[in-house]
């Protein structure tokens, strides 16, 4: 700032020498204000870590330096320094702290909605999703995940729904809107056994011109042009340590980094662009479940699908990359302690989530086999009265909902596990943080340092030049 710049900030000292609102100091951000980017993206590709606090960022990467010998790709891209960078406030329209649906849907529909909502305001005011503007834009469109793809942050970017809940509606709708490529988890959502209504719509969206994908050989093939559904796995995608370590049990399971070529693969076609959402679903379910060794791999995962990303943005110049999360989660971190270094560098050996070890703990388990079990898969020994802490835990504990279905004590064990790895959580549900927004190539030039969830909808419009309707 020059200095008269700065003693005109100074003059504005009120009659009671109170300073005044300090807006004529920064001018004004508003949407209205941004100017012609350089370039115009004719492709987005946008990368979401669903629930990733900026100690999830930071510890996958020192995890990966050491594990891999090498920087994550988001990182490293920072350390290049040709991005530009934001904060960004995830609040929802009726509280500081977002779920995955008001989030996505500030993002979706470009207006902060209450939490639980999919581009409907409090009173039902609907608002339209982006992939169905781009789309009548005459692009191509499409969402990727390792979650449900009716789940709530790619529900966003494709539908208005009173409530995320609704994902049995949400999967016939996607039917009707003839996206190009949605690949993701939920075949329970499609599946005539698992719907209320007892309707196989798999069959359904072969039958109105779908390619379906249900393996992950089916990814070799051919769509001929075909819009594409994938519903690869009931639920979500195992975690990425799981997957990983159990590679002879998920053969058929693609990961989140082969479902982003396929998809870039077939909307790459369309000359007049497209936009696609890829997202980490699972960091924000480890995130609830504090399981530290889970949510590592699965930032490596969605890193992974990062590198994907970028290199298709190098041969494509004309593409804009946006690397992002939705809300901070449970605020992992690595903490001061005197042997932190290399407790830390013990996660390097684990095979296996936490969920792994719990779900096969039953009332026949002995303290012994518990503390193999902890061992094997994370790497760390606890002692006998841990375990049988857990053990008792298992008997006793309630579910805290959505997250923990199986009703298992994952807050305790990470709590003992923090003790011997230096990994310590915050809380086990979202936060408030503002949160880290990466822009690469066309269009990210006019970011602002500081940017709303909701704006990032009309910057994606103004940059790409396409109307809001
Ligand atoms: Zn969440």
């Amino acid at each position: 700032m020059d200095r008269r710049k700065f003693f005109k900030a100074g003059t504005i000292i009120g009659a009671g020498g109170l300073l005044l609102s300090p807006t004529s100091l920064f001018g004004n951000h508003s949407s209205a204000n941004w100017k012609k980017p350089a370039k115009k993206p004719k492709n987005i590709i946008f990368l979401v870590s669903d629930g990733m606090s900026s100690g999830t960022l930071t510890m996958a990467d020192l995890y990966s330096q050491r594990k891999y010998g090498k920087k994550t790709n988001w990182i490293n891209l920072l350390e290049n320094n040709n991005v530009k960078r934001a904060l960004m406030d995830t609040s929802a329209a009726n509280s500081l702290i977002t779920d995955s649906a008001a989030g996505g849907s500030a993002w979706g529909g470009g207006v902060k909605v209450p939490n639980g909502k999919l581009n409907m305001g409090a009173n039902g005011e609907e608002y339209t999703p982006i992939l169905q503007k781009f789309k009548a834009a005459g692009k191509s469109v499409g969402c990727v995940t390792s979650v449900p793809i009716t789940h709530a942050t790619p529900a966003s970017f494709c539908v208005t729904k009173k409530h995320r809940s609704l994902q049995e509606e949400i999967a016939e709708d996607y039917l009707k809107l003839r996206f190009d490529v949605m690949l993701g988890s939920g075949k329970e959502y499609f599946a005539s056994d698992k719907r209320k209504d007892g309707k196989d719509l798999l069959e359904e969206f072969k039958k109105a011109g779908y390619f379906v994908a249900e393996y992950r050989s089916d990814l070799k093939k051919d769509a001929k042009n075909k819009p594409v559904i994938g519903v690869f796995e009931e639920g979500s995608l195992p975690y990425y340590i799981d997957h990983k370590t159990g590679i002879n049990d998920f053969k058929e399971t693609p990961s989140l980094a082969e479902l982003s070529v396929f998809a870039l693969n077939e909307l790459r076609k369309n000359e007049n662009g497209f936009v696609l959402q890829i997202e980490g679903g699972k960091v924000d379910w480890a995130a609830h479940a504090n399981d530290t060794t889970a949510i590592l791999e699965d930032q490596i995962a969605f890193d992974e699908a990062v590198g994907v990303a970028l290199g298709f943005a190098e041969s494509s110049p004309e593409t804009l990359v946006i690397i992002t999360t939705d809300h901070g989660n449970a605020n992992p971190g690595l903490f001061y302690g005197k042997n932190a270094d290399k407790n830390f560098e013990k996660l390097l050996s684990a095979k296996h989530s936490n969920e792994w070890v719990l779900r096969q703990v039953n009332k026949d388990t002995t303290s012994s086999q518990l503390i193999d079990l902890v061992e094997f898969a994370s790497n760390l020994a606890i002692s006998k009265e841990e375990s049988e802490l857990i053990l008792t835990k298992i008997k006793t504990v309630q579910s805290d909902g959505l997250y923990n279905p199986y009703k298992l004590p994952f807050g305790d064990l990470a709590k003992i596990q923090a003790e011997y790895s230096n990994v310590h959580w915050a809380y086990s549900n979202h936060s408030a943080d503002y949160v880290e927004l990466t822009m690469f190539g066309a269009g990210s030039d006019i970011l602002p340092s500081f940017i709303q969830n909701s704006e990032l909808h009309h910057y994606m419009l103004h940059v790409a030049e396409v109307a809001a309707k």
